[in-house]
């Protein structure tokens, strides 16, 4: 898979792929990444990217020549084909659908991947009209820059290709994972836990057994994994309903699961102070 950056800050990157899960799928040729300067792509002295705004009002806006001569250096196919070839090119915005797992996880079946990081107060929209085939948000929050949007799509969908996490299993068994019907039986028998199934994880645990006089919860070292199992499930449901609830609405849920949650709700009045930052 290949992921190409258009920035006008491309040093900015260069922590990114230096560290951990990312650095070692680049070294390992299970990804490739390029980044490309917009600048490159302008034609007057001043490597100008960016204009005042049609109608007035606040700050710049990045001028659509060269983003869309950047595009064009990348020889993409024609943007009608593009999705056949596993092509796409997106734009980051905060006015973009936004970001889910389930994204990244077709994301990661496409060959090809160019991120388009706006500035300022954004981007000229012909570049959503004739260049770009998604717009896409991380987030409802406003970026100073598309930069770390690119990131968190980079990182996010990169996880997912075959090979870069060392063991398999792990993006399925977290967090907004894919429910255990979905998922490949391990040979000989149970899962050590259930697919997410769109709830959040469960909480995990290391040694020390006992930390500031709080004990790792007994079951997990009771070796027996339908119990183990069980708690876990519990344990990601009563989190999403903490934390997450709208989640609950498009999860799947077992008769267990509901009436779990069921006896769960009344408890959990006042546990999470809605006004806690
Ligand atoms: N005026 C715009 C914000 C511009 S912020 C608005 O109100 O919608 C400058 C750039 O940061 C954007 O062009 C985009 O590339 C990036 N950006 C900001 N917020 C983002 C978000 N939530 N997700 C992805 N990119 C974002």
């Amino acid at each position: 898979m290949r992921f190409d950056i258009v920035t006008i800050f491309p040093g900015f990157f260069d922590g990114i792929f230096a560290h951990g899960v990312l650095k070692r799928a680049i070294q390992g040729e299970l990804l490739s990444v390029a980044v490309h300067d917009l600048r490159e792509f302008t034609h007057d002295r001043h490597r100008t990217v960016d204009d005042r705004p049609f109608g007035g009002g606040e700050g710049m806006v990045l001028k659509p020549e060269p983003l869309a001569e950047a595009v064009e250096h990348l020889r993409l196919a024609p943007r009608a084909e593009r999705a056949a070839h596993g092509e796409t090119v997106i734009l980051l915005s905060a006015q973009g659908r936004r970001f889910t797992q389930a994204m990244a996880r077709k994301l990661a079946q496409a060959s090809r991947v160019v991120l388009l990081c706006g500035r300022y107060e954004g981007v000229d929209e012909r570049v959503t009209e004739l260049i770009a085939d998604q717009e896409l948000s991380i987030g409802d929050y406003v970026l100073s820059g598309g930069e770390l949007g690119a990131a968190v799509v980079l990182d996010t969908t990169m996880r997912l290709l075959p090979g870069v996490l060392g063991n398999e299993a792990s993006s399925e068994y977290e967090s907004f994972g894919a429910a255990d019907d979905l998922l490949p039986r391990k040979a000989g028998g149970l899962n050590s836990t259930h697919g997410a199934g769109g709830l959040l994880d469960y909480p995990h645990y290391t040694r020390p057994a006992e930390f500031r006089g709080l004990t790792v919860p007994e079951v997990l070292s009771s070796g027996n994994h339908e119990q183990i199992r069980k708690w876990r499930r519990e344990q990601a449901l009563r989190k999403t309903l903490l934390n997450r609830p709208d989640l609950l609405q498009n999860a799947e849920l077992s008769a267990e699961d509901r009436t779990f949650l069921r006896a769960l709700e009344p408890h959990l009045e006042g546990a999470q102070s809605k006004d806690s930052v």
